[in-house]
């Protein structure tokens, strides 16, 4: 793919994968590679395999044939023990939020704690109140229950509930969709944050262009059962490939592209 073979240090490696629903083949042959401490996003229309795809790389659902590996280890050969033992150092927000509406939002962020660490109340607390403090929520949100939160205070908590056991390894899925434009850049600022300071690897779903553009290093485009082209925004905005194109070309891609070629841009820094 793309020539880089033997990328350096990639945390997750996809090899041939085939997945299919009785007759319909979602993954034909697919290859990825994400790479450590890089933001990395997967796009494609409606129905590409985009969330199966992720469900995958977490474990949740197992491929038809092909190797996935995840921070080395081949997942399809993980007994359960050691399966659940990779699954706690992933990190997952999904689309929706997922958090519990009958517990406070200390009590969901404290939840993977509670089942997967022998660590006591009070400094489940602390953990989950430093949580808090690190996704910009106040201390004061954490004993608010979810369906008391705003959008962005939401995505905020639930990503707090994602980085509770300190994961090498954070998906996301669509984590700006349906925010207001501020909140949805307090997001971006957030994800560039998580990655410089701690060095974790991000794969997002996102059809998010602002995001796209402004914080995320590569993004693989998946079309007709495989990836169609990898790479950062602008590499992707040369390509020919008509599925490609399709992402470009709309009054949307046009609207968040850089104005200048020789503009100064995110993948500068
Ligand atoms: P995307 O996230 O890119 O929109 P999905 O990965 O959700 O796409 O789905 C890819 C295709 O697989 C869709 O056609 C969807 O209907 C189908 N699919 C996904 N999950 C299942 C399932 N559990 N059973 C049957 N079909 C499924
Ligand atoms: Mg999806």
């Amino acid at each position: 793919m793309q020539g880089d073979e033997k990328v350096d240090a990639a945390v997750i490696e996809i090899r041939n994968l085939s997945t299919r629903f009785g007759d319909h083949v979602v993954h034909d042959g697919l290859d990825l590679q994400v790479r450590r401490a890089e933001i990395f996003a997967l796009v494609g229309g409606s129905g590409s395999g985009k969330s199966t795809l992720l469900r995958e790389m977490i474990l949740l659902h197992r491929p038809d044939a092909g190797t996935i590996r995840v921070l080395g280890a081949d997942v399809q050969s993980l007994d359960e023990q050691d399966a659940l033992a990779l699954r706690q150092r992933l990190g997952v927000m999904f689309q929706h939020g997922g958090l519990f509406g009958s517990l406070s939002v200390r009590e969901n962020i404290g939840l993977p704690l509670r089942e997967h660490t022998g660590l006591d109340d009070e400094l489940i607390d602390e953990i989950a109140a430093w949580k808090l403090e690190l996704t910009g929520l106040a201390p004061e949100t954490g004993l608010q229950y979810p369906p008391e939160l705003s959008g962005g205070m939401l995505k905020r908590a639930s990503l707090a509930r994602a980085l509770a056991l300190d994961p090498e390894l954070l998906f996301l899925d669509e984590p700006t969709a349906g925010l207001d434009p501020t909140s949805a850049a307090g997001v971006d600022e957030l994800v560039k944050k998580l990655r410089d300071l701690f060095g974790l690897t991000i794969v997002i779903i996102s059809h998010d262009l602002d995001l796209l553009w402004q914080v995320v290093d590569r993004v693989a485009v998946l079309g007709e059962g495989k990836v169609q082209g990898v790479g950062s925004m602008s590499e992707l905005a040369q390509m020919d490939h008509p599925l490609i194109r399709q992402y470009f070309d709309g009054p949307r891609g046009r609207a968040a592209q850089p104005q200048q070629a020789g503009e100064k841009t995110w993948n500068q820094r």
